[in-house]
């Protein structure tokens, strides 16, 4: 213990002796005692929680105000060393709609260690997650009752600005390790109600992450909360209804893989190029692509998907394919949110959005939102958003290039755009069918609606795989689709 540390300990230990506690400090009080102590919640060591669930689809829904796409969450397990900083999360979930992976359940582990996040697959292979992940984790690791109390008794923490908000008693917490986080408490009795994360999200900004705590249950001395709810602003993400908890109890190793431990930071971007027809590229990347269109006087993108890094490295490869001619427009294919990540890249790089109509609202929305948690290209570099809806068949041409947008209505998403060349006989499609995949949940609909059209097409260039011959398309279409039962 440095001598600091403990001239602040013994600081803190004569302020509760001998005078009154602020504000802020009456709530933290206030908060352990209902808790079942300071002493008790300063000594656990693990919590472990088991119950089961509800996801919701934040970003990936049917369009972008819906919010009924569910998982059910079955055997969900969540263990912390409170002391060490770590925590595991398992759980089994299954979709409750047709999800692209299909209707079979899907094992889900991740992991939080200090500063590492890791998966775990179902095959057992370990990923190192991104640093924003880690983040996001070290959050949720202070979203519990013990563990946000806890910090906030720690004498090198700050607390301040005590308020009331929606009847709440609040109080703002920066930890030792400096993650602020607020906590809300009940006025009568005390107990937690809700912790609140300020955190990044790469489409929405700033958010308030929130977790609120209802029915406490005695364990072990403590009283800890069954109803566990989550929501980033006011979307709820999910819902846990612990059945069986413990304090103190074998919690498993949580330290996180070695594999995960080791594994190198992610290398940037890389954009290969390739030509699909006379000015038109495919501009391939490790998950997601994009399609880039040359007109007579200028050129336009399709697709600018993941990140500001991603597609910021797209939009500068598209540049160089032709350096003479400017890129103007990004046609986006579909609101979902790892297609609609670099939207305010492409607006910071001066392109006029074209999408279908019903993602104008959500896209002006995101324009506007404050990046101040990560400042990203728009917010260093701020610009009107140029959106434009389309709700019918729309073509772009100028005599040496045609274009079709054709708007989409599908499982899948309902405000989807594809983009059809009828010269070359290329489709452009995103997610609706990935050549080579497991299951083809999207495909038969999506040749039903291409059949009905009467388009003529040789070849169909998803946004997500590599490109395929039409006879591959309609081969794997037409396989049975998996039910929740086989
Ligand atoms: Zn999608």
């Amino acid at each position: 213990m440095t001598h600091t540390r403990f001239l602040s300990l013994l600081t803190a230990g004569l302020l509760t002796a001998c005078s009154q506690a602020t504000p802020e400090q009456q709530i933290v009080n206030d908060a352990a005692e209902a808790l079942g102590g300071a002493d008790r919640i300063r000594a656990v060591k693990t919590l472990v929680a088991e119950g089961d669930g509800t996801q919701y689809n934040l970003g990936q829904d049917v369009t972008p105000d819906a919010s009924g796409q569910t998982f059910t969450v079955i055997g969900y397990r969540r263990a912390i060393d409170v002391a060490g900083g770590r925590a595991r999360t398992e759980m089994t979930r299954r979709p409750n709609f047709t999800f692209f992976q299909g209707p079979q359940p899907q094992k889900l582990v991740n992991g939080i260690d200090g500063a590492t996040a890791y998966n775990v697959a179902a095959s057992g292979a370990v990923t190192r997650a991104p640093a924003a992940v880690a983040t996001d984790r070290g959050a949720e690791f202070l979203r519990h009752p013990i563990t946000a109390v806890r910090a906030a008794l720690d004498p090198m923490a700050t607390v301040s600005n005590a308020h009331t908000m929606n009847n709440q008693s609040m109080v703002d917490v920066t930890t030792a390790t400096g993650v602020s986080f607020m906590l809300a408490i009940d006025p009568t009795t005390k107990l937690p109600t809700q912790v609140i994360t300020r955190l990044d999200n790469t489409n929405l900004g700033d958010v308030a992450v929130s977790t609120s705590f209802a029915e406490y249950q005695d364990v072990g001395g403590l009283q800890l909360p069954v109803r566990l709810t989550t929501k980033v602003d006011d979307f709820t993400t999910e819902e846990i209804e612990v059945a069986k908890q413990a304090a103190d109890a074998e919690a498993g190793d949580l330290a996180a893989p070695a594999e995960a431990q080791k594994a190198t930071p992610p290398a940037p971007p890389t954009v290969a190029v390739e030509e699909l027809a006379r000015g038109i590229w495919y501009l391939a990347g490790g998950s997601h692509h994009s399609v880039l269109v040359e007109f007579g006087d200028h050129m336009t993108l399709i697709e600018a998907p993941q990140s500001d890094a991603r597609s910021l490295a797209v939009i500068a490869r598209a540049r160089e394919v032709n350096p003479k001619k400017p890129l103007t427009e990004l046609v986006n294919s579909h609101h979902h949110f790892d297609h609609s990540g670099g939207i305010r890249a492409a607006i910071a790089e001066g392109l006029t959005i074209i999408t279908h109509q019903g993602n104008v609202a959500l896209f002006e929305n995101m324009a506007k939102r404050a990046h101040t948690v990560v400042p990203d290209a728009l917010a260093k570099n701020p610009k009107p958003a140029m959106i434009k809806g389309i709700s019918e068949d729309t073509t772009l041409s100028d005599g040496t290039m045609t274009v079709q947008l054709l708007p989409y209505s599908g499982p899948h998403t309902e405000t989807m755009l594809v983009a059809y060349f009828p010269r070359e006989r290329v489709l452009v499609e995103a997610d609706v069918y990935n050549p080579g995949g497991q299951v083809f949940m999207f495909a038969a609909p999506l040749l039903e609606e291409l059949k009905k059209r009467n388009l003529r097409i040789d070849r169909i260039v998803p946004l997500h795989a590599k490109p395929a011959p039409w006879a591959q398309f309609v081969k794997e279409a037409s396989l049975p689709v998996p039910t929740a039962t086989n």
